[in-house]
C-alpha cells in the first residue's frame, strides 16, 4: 500500500523533513500546519518541491473545535475554514484533518455536531476537499471511532469521512470486540489511516500520545490487528504515520524516517499486505570482531581467559582467537582511532546468508560492500543502527547441525530450514570466513572452560534504541523480551535483549551511561562457562583481573538465598554475582574494560532464561568506580 508520514514525525525544518521522508522512500506526506508556519516556503513553493521528491500530500492537519458549538461561534469557524481550504488550494493537498472538539463551547449534541459537519463539507467539497473526522482519544464529547462514524454517517455528506487512528483507538484501552465493528465502516468512508504505536504505560492518555508515541512495532500496542480490521472495511488509502514523540523530535530525520519506513514494511508484512524476502533466523554467533589500533590489550585479556591465537588473516592484520566454539577476531585497523577497542563486527551463522542479506536489504539495512581484499570470501553484511557490521555467514557447523535436522525429519518449519541447508551443503562455492585464516602454531593457552560466546550487550546511541529493537526484531527475525529498566549511579539503563528460540543467539540492547573511560557506548561479550568458579579461577591465576564486588552485595545475598557451605565465600571472593528466575539459576562475574570493551563470564544451570539485570546497578556501579 502506498506510505505516508506526518512532518510533525520528524525533526528539522519542513525542507529537512521531506527531503528526509522522500529518502526513505515514502510515497506520500501528511503536512502538519505548525511545520508550514513555520516554513519560509510559500504553499506553491512546497507543493513543488514535494513534487520534485516524489511525495504527494496526502493531508493537511490539523483543524480543531469546529463541531456542535453555537451558531456565531460556528460562523467564525467556517470562515477560519475559508481560508484553510484557499491555503490547501495553493498546497495541492485535497483531504483535511478535522479532530473531534475539545472546546467547552462544544456541546454533547450528535445531531448539531452532524449538521455542522455537513455545511463544513459543503465549503469543502467547493474547492475539492474532503474532511476527514478523527475522534481524539480525549475529545471532549466523541472520543471513540464509532461515536465518530454515527456522525459522519448521520451527516450523510459525500465529502465528509473518518479518519482512523490507531493511537486514538487503542490507547482507550478497549475490548479487541469493539474494534470489530471498523470492518462495518464502508472502506470508502474511511478517509484517511494514521498509525502509530505506544509504549504501554500508566499515563494521562493526552501526555502519553504528544510525548510517547512510537512506530508501530516499537510499542506496546496491537496496531497489526487494528489494520486487519480497516483493510477488512475496505480502506484504500495511505498507511500514514503519525508519531508525537520527544526522542524523534530531536534525533537526525534522515534516520529516523528509515526506521519509520522499515516499521511500516514490517507492519504490512504481519497483516499480510506485502510480503517480503522471508526471515533468515540466525542460527549462532560465528565470531565477533574487536577492532584496536593496540592488539596487546585485547590479546592479553584473550589469553588470560583461555583464548589462543589459532589461525591469522592471510592477507589482514587479524587474529582468530578461539577457545571451545567461541571466536574473537583481533583487528589491527585503522577505523580504531576514534574509539580505542570495540566491537565492530558480529558474525552471524546463518542458515542462508545471501536470504538473511536480502530480507535486511529489503527492510532498508545498508549493505555493505563485499569484505576489502579480493581474495577474501565473498560474505553478505548489512550495518545495524548503531553500525555494527552484520556479517551473515554459514559454516561447516551450521550446514551439518541443520542437515540433520532435515534427516530427522521434524516439523514443516524446520524442513523448510533443512531445505535451504541442503541446498547450501550442495554449493561447493559457499563462501567459508575461516578460509581466508591460515592457522598458527599455538600452545601457549590451556583451555579455561569457556564454551561458547553466551550473549553481547550492545549499548545503543539513546535515539536509536526502539529503531535497534525494530530492527533486530525485523530483519533477524529474533524474538524480543520485555524492556528492564536497570539504575546506574549516573541515570538509568534500559535493556532489552533479542534472541533466537534456541538461545544460541542472544544480544542485549541497552541504553545508558556508559562505564568506559572516554564515555564512549560499552559494549560487553559474555562467554559461557559450566564452571564459573573454575574458569574465574584459572583467570585470575593467568593475570587476569575480576570485577570487584561490594561486601553489601553478596551480605544481601546471604539474606535472600541459603547456598552450600563455602560457595558465597569463593562468590565475594571472585566477584561471582547471582540470580535465579523460574527455570534456574545464574552466575557470573566481570572482567576489567580494554577501550570499549569488556568480557563476561557466565553460567546458566537449568534453562535459566535472563541476562542477570537484577545484577547490572550493582555491575555499573563497581565499574564507574574502577575509573
Ligand atoms: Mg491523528
Ligand atoms: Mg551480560
Amino acid at each position: 500500500m502506498r506510505t505516508s508520514i506526518a512532518t510533525v514525525s520528524l525533526s528539522g525544518s519542513l525542507t529537512e523533513k521531506l527531503t528526509a521522508a522522500s529518502r526513505a522512500g515514502f510515497d506520500g506526506v501528511e503536512i502538519f500546519e505548525n511545520d508550514l508556519l513555520a516554513s519560509p516556503l510559500t504553499p506553491e513553493e512546497i507543493r513543488a518541491r514535494c513534487a520534485d521528491l516524489g511525495l504527494s500530500i496526502d493531508l493537511y492537519q490539523p483543524m480543531r473545535d469546529i463541531e456542535a458549538v453555537p451558531p456565531e461561534e460556528f460562523a467564525r469557524n467556517l470562515r477560519r475554514a475559508h481560508h484553510k481550504f484557499e491555503l490547501m488550494g495553493r498546497l495541492g493537498a485535497d483531504t483535511v484533518l478535522v479532530c473531534s472538539s475539545v472546546s467547552p463551547l462544544a456541546r454533547d449534541d450528535d445531531a448539531l455536531a452532524a449538521a455542522q459537519l455537513c455545511q463544513l463539507a459543503d465549503l469543502a467539497q467547493g474547492f475539492g476537499i474532503r474532511v476527514a473526522y478523527e475522534a481524539l482519544a480525549w475529545g471532549r464529547h466523541v472520543n471513540t471511532y464509532d461515536h465518530a462514524w454515527r456522525i459522519v454517517e448521520a451527516a450523510g455528506h459525500p465529502a465528509l469521512g473518518t479518519c482512523l487512528d490507531s493511537f486514538h483507538i487503542l490507547a482507550r484501552g478497549s475490548d479487541p470486540k469493539d474494534l470489530e465493528g471498523i470492518a462495518d465502516i464502508p472502506g470508502e468512508k474511511i478517509f484517511f489511516l494514521q498509525l502509530a504505536d505506544a509504549p504501554l504505560m500508566a499515563m494521562d492518555v493526552l501526555q502519553w500520545s504528544r510525548h510517547y508515541r512510537c512506530f508501530p512495532g516499537q510499542g506496546g500496542l496491537d496496531v497489526t490487528g487494528l489494520l486487519r480490521h480497516v483493510i477488512a472495511a475496505g480502506y484504500q488509502g495511505p498507511l500514514s504515520l503519525e508519531i508525537f514523540n520527544d526522542v524523534f523530535r530531536q534525533a537526525e530525520a534522515g534516520p529516523t524516517a528509515i526506521d519509520a519506513h522499515r516499521s511500516l514494511l514490517v507492519l504490512q508484512e504481519a497483516a499480510g499486505l506485502a510480503p517480503l524476502p522471508a526471515p533468515v533466523v540466525p542460527t549462532g554467533a560465528a565470531f565477533v570482531e574487536l577492532v584496536t589500533v593496540d592488539a596487546e590489550p585485547a590479546s592479553a585479556l584473550l589469553g588470560a581467559l583461555g583464548f589462543a591465537r589459532t589461525a591469522r588473516h592471510r592477507s589482514k592484520p587479524v587474529d582468530l582467537w578461539q577457545q571451545g566454539e567461541a571466536r574473537i577476531l583481533v583487528n589491527l585497523g585503522p577505523a580504531a582511532r576514534r574509539h580505542g577497542t570495540f566491537l565492530a563486527a558480529v558474525g552471524l551463522e546463518s542458515p542462508d546468508p545471501a536470504g538473511a542479506a536480502r530480507r535486511a536489504e529489503a527492510l532498508l539495512a545498508p549493505v555493505l560492500p563485499r569484505r576489502r581484499a579480493p581474495e577474501d570470501a565473498p560474505l553478505d553484511a548489512v550495518a545495524a543502527p548503531d553500525g555494527t557490521e552484520l556479517f551473515f555467514v554459514a559454516t561447516v557447523a551450521t550446514v551439518a547441525t541443520v542437515a540433520t535436522v532435515a534427516t530427522n525429519g521434524m516439523n514443516r518449519t524446520n524442513r523448510a530450514v533443512a531445505e535451504v541447508a541442503t541446498g547450501i551443503a550442495n554449493q561447493p562455492e559457499l563462501p567459508d570466513w575461516r578460509a581466508d585464516f591460515v592457522d598458527v602454531p599455538h600452545h601457549d593457552a590451556t583451555p579455561h572452560g569457556v564454551t561458547r560466546i553466551d550473549h553481547l550487550a550492545l549499548t545503543q546511541p539513546w535515539h536509536e534504541f526502539d529503531e535497534a529493537v525494530l530492527f533486530h526484531r525485523g530483519v533477524l527475525g529474533l524474538h524480543a523480551q520485555e524492556c528492564v529498566d536497570v539504575a546506574d549511579p549516573y541515570g538509568l539503563h534500559r535493556s532489552r535483549a533479542v534472541s533466537n528460540p534456541d538461545g544460541s543467539v542472544r544480544i542485549a540492547l541497552g541504553v545508558g551511561a556508559a562505564p568506559t573511560d572516554d564515555g564512549a557506548r560499552a559494549q560487553h561479550i559474555a562467554l559461557a562457562t559450566d564452571d564459573v568458579v573454575a574458569t574465574a579461577r584459572a583467570f585470575r591465576a593467568a593475570g587476569g583481573r575480576l570485577l570487584t564486588v561490594p561486601a553489601n552485595y553478596h551480605d544481601d545475598l546471604a539474606a535472600q538465598y541459603e547456598f552450600a557451605d563455602g560457595e558465597l565465600e569463593t562468590y565475594r571472593e571472585l566477584g561471582i554475582l547471582y540470580d535465579r528466575d523460574a527455570h534456574g539459576e545464574f552466575r557470573h562475574c566481570y572482567t576489567d574494560t580494554v577501550g570499549r570493551v569488556f568480557f563476561e563470564l557466565v553460567q546458566r544451570d537449568g534453562g535459566y532464561r535472563g541476562y542477570g539485570a537484577r545484577n547490572a546497578p550493582v555491575r555499573l556501579a563497581a565499574q564507574h568506580a574502577v575509573r
